[in-house]
């Protein structure tokens, strides 16, 4: 079994605490021991390893930076080197952690009752009950505001009515956070499996995040008791602080992809022979592929444990966040696309993870956010306009600029 040596061009871990660094190498064992040899298999089967739960949970991976219910309370620099080496092993090892405990564990821990936390956050911690976060609805991603699904209040129960897509642990999930639009704006909900009116189906067919389950969710009447709203999380912003937490992880996550892929190109141009007898490592080309890699890895490292020592002292701000998930994510798409080139044939057979984590990242890339609406986060932030929604009035649009003929 060889294990992962981690990537460390600038003394990065004297930058980290020693409860940091083991958390880490606690992690990086358990994804060498436990992931690695069964990762391509899942992947291949469309399978996420929900054996592997209870010992995950053993690790307390879920609900790391909570300092309650026997939870560890983890900085959140530790808790994203958690996350870079789950998807070290494997995006959808990442997600199904990331949902768990930023996207589930989180909003009951902040918005719930006290009932509610009880309940829940012990269960989720253990791995007994899992998780599914239900915002992005077949005609709403990027803008979840507009969102169709409705709860309305009946006596003591809410009625929720509508559909959601794209649900990572969608059928797996015990309890569903549900976010709907009420009368008094969106609103987030508990919803148990088996509750009358509420179905779950897997999404098949995904050449991407094979190794995670991704659901739609239908709600039909569903009725559940009054105190299953979250009786803390009110409007937009409720979800987008959950988002938030898991944008953050996202922007390690995509380091521990792009480290594996790195490694791998590293290893093989080291072994692999071509003209001469000597390794292909020694052309300048091949070097040039690797020390760009190297290169951009090491800036993405910078700039997450940054954002987590912000986060850390409550001074992160959603930008910030923004920054790491754009950069950090499209360095991993790069570092595969240039691993998968330095691997000539072998760089699309499952023989290496490279292929994979190429898959992968493309999901990485749209989730929690595309690449582009970070940008549209990050040019607001820098220029003080938004322009998610350019303003073209109705009666303008009969003047829209036509488009530049470009065929000749
Ligand atoms: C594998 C997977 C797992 C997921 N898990 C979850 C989950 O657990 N829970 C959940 O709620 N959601 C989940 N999602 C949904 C995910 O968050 C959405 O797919 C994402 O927000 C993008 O939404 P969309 O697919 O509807 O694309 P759209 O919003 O339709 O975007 C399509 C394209 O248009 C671009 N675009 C849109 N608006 C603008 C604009 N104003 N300016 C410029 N470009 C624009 C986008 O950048 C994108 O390139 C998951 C998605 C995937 C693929």
């Amino acid at each position: 079994m060889s294990r992962f040596p981690g990537v460390d061009f600038l003394e990065f871990d004297s930058l980290l605490t020693e409860e940091e660094r083991l958390a880490r190498d606690t992690v990086r064992r358990f994804v060498d021991d436990r992931i690695c040899p069964i990762i391509e298999e899942c992947f291949e089967e469309e399978r996420f390893p929900i054996e592997l739960v209870p010992e995950m949970a053993e690790l307390d991976l879920f609900g790391a930076t909570i300092g309650e219910y026997g939870l560890p309370g983890l900085s959140n620099v530790a808790y994203g080197l958690i996350m870079q080496e789950l998807e070290r092993g494997d995006s959808g090892l990442r997600s199904f952690v990331s949902v768990q405990s930023a996207l589930v564990m989180y909003p009951i821990y902040t918005f719930g009752s006290a009932e509610q936390r009880d309940r829940w956050i012990p269960k989720l911690a253990s791995g007994e009950a899992i998780g599914c976060f239900g915002l992005t609805e077949p005609d709403f991603g990027s803008n979840p505001g507009a969102m169709r699904t409705t709860a309305r209040r009946d006596g003591d129960s809410w009625v929720l009515n509508g559909a959601k897509q794209w649900i990572t642990s969608g059928t797996l999930a015990d309890v569903a956070v549900v976010w709907a639009r009420t009368d008094d704006g969106i609103r987030g909900f508990l919803v148990e499996k088996g509750t009358p009116g509420f179905t779950s189906r897997d999404q098949h067919g995904k050449l991407s995040l094979r190794a995670s389950v991704t659901s739609e969710l239908g709600f039909q009447d569903c009725r559940i008791p009054a105190a299953n709203m979250l009786p803390k999380a009110s409007g937009l912003k409720s979800p987008l602080m959950c988002l938030n937490q898991a944008r953050y992880g996202i922007s390690w996550g995509g380091l521990g992809a792009a480290m594996d892929c790195y490694h791998t190109a590293l290893t093989y141009a080291g072994q692999r022979i071509q003209f001469g007898g000597e390794p292909i490592a020694c052309h300048q080309l091949v070097q040039d592929k690797l020390v760009w890699m190297v290169s951009e890895i090491t800036k993405g490292q910078l700039l997450a444990l940054q954002i987590g020592r912000l986060k850390d002292e409550g001074r992160a701000k959603h930008f910030h966040i923004s920054l790491g998930k754009r950069n950090n994510v499209w360095v991993a798409r790069e570092c595969a696309k240039l691993a998968r080139e330095l691997l000539g044939g072998n760089g699309i057979v499952n023989d290496y993870p490279v292929i994979r984590h190429m898959m992968n990242i493309e999901s990485v890339y749209t989730y929690e956010g595309t690449h582009d609406m970070h940008n549209l986060i990050i040019g607001e932030a820098i220029t003080g306009i938004s322009s998610f929604n350019p303003p073209i009035k109705s009666e303008a649009k009969t003047d829209r600029p036509q488009p530049v003929e470009t065929a000749s």
